[in-house]
């Protein structure tokens, strides 16, 4: 059977008006289960929450004890209420906060604008050991810049290849990298902006530069669709998921964490020390003299 990451991973020339936000592939249908595919779903991410946390104390182990350099990197893009925070809580939520490293990204400081646009993000990368999480990223340079015009087309032009170099020297140092983009609907971002007007717990998230950047939605889709063929490679690939039902969302996307955590093979370091004479040395030992 072909597993999620490779279902929805991105080939050469995407285009993602072929791609349907509320379509779920790769999720074994109610014939399989015997259950209501949400309900599995949702069932499922508790087991592979699980099994995340464990590879991920494999991979901060391996940096602690061995000096392991390897990390691993998510890279989340979306259109506005894509879904990026609650992905970021159901999924990376499974794991160990100590392992985390999770930065966002929005409008460049003045200080970061000094520099070119890699800079900030270099800094934002996560140690050895840990998971880093994007919310936003480098590619923010190749979609808003480019469809709000904030840098010359021979400017955003330039940076796939930039990207791809970038991408390329972290898999070199030991980066292993997972781009994922929530694909949502127009209308379900429609939905999702009317709901954080209509809920007051929710209106801290609403931005009415949303409503303008959601007004240059075809512009955005073409933008995303040239970052998605031009810098999906074998060492960073791309994958789009399908992101209108909540409950797939998370499901794949742990999928495809959990797969790419698999791929490096991670185990629990062996101890350097003797452990016989570490347990004799313990059981030995006497309560210390109270200090009168
Ligand atoms: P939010 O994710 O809702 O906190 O919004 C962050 C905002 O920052 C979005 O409107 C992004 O388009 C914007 N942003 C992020 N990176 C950049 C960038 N490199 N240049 C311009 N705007 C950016
Ligand atoms: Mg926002």
């Amino acid at each position: 059977m072909t597993s999620v990451p490779e279902l929805l991973r991105v080939g050469p020339a995407v285009d993602l008006k072929d791609i349907d936000p509320s379509s779920t592939p790769g999720l074994p249908g109610r014939r399989v289960t015997g259950k209501d595919p949400k309900g599995w779903a949702r069932e499922q991410l508790g087991s592979l929450g699980v099994e995340l946390a464990r590879q991920q104390e494999m991979l901060f182990a391996a940096a602690k004890a061995a000096g392991d350099r390897r990390r691993l990197l998510l890279v989340l893009q979306a259109m506005d209420c894509g879904g990026k925070d609650g992905t970021i809580k159901k999924v990376a939520g499974a794991m160990n906060p100590l392992g985390l490293h999770i930065v966002g990204f929005g409008p460049p400081t003045e200080e970061e604008l000094k520099h070119d646009f890699l800079w900030r993000i270099r800094r934002a990368l996560p140690p050895a050991g840990l998971v880093g999480v994007f919310n936003r990223s480098h590619y923010e340079d190749v979609l808003v810049a480019r469809v709000a015009s904030l840098v010359p087309e021979r400017v955003w032009r330039s940076r796939y290849w930039q990207i791809n170099g970038f991408e390329r020297e972290l898999a070199n140092e030991g980066f292993t990298l997972v781009k994922v983009m929530l694909h949502i609907s127009y209308s379900e971002q429609r939905e999702r902006l009317l709901e954080r007007l209509t809920d007051p717990t929710k209106h801290w998230k609403y931005n009415p530069a949303d409503v303008d950047a959601r007004s240059r939605w075809t512009d955005y889709q073409a933008a995303y669709n040239d970052a998605l063929s031009r810098c999906s490679t074998d060492h960073a690939p791309w994958y789009v998921v399908p992101a209108d039902r909540k409950w797939y969302r998370d499901w794949a996307v742990a999928n495809i964490v959990l797969e790419a955590l698999k791929d490096m093979r991670l185990s629990y370091p062996e101890a350097d020390f003797d452990l016989d004479a570490e347990r004799r040395r313990l059981e030995a030992d006497r309560a210390p003299a109270m200090a009168s």
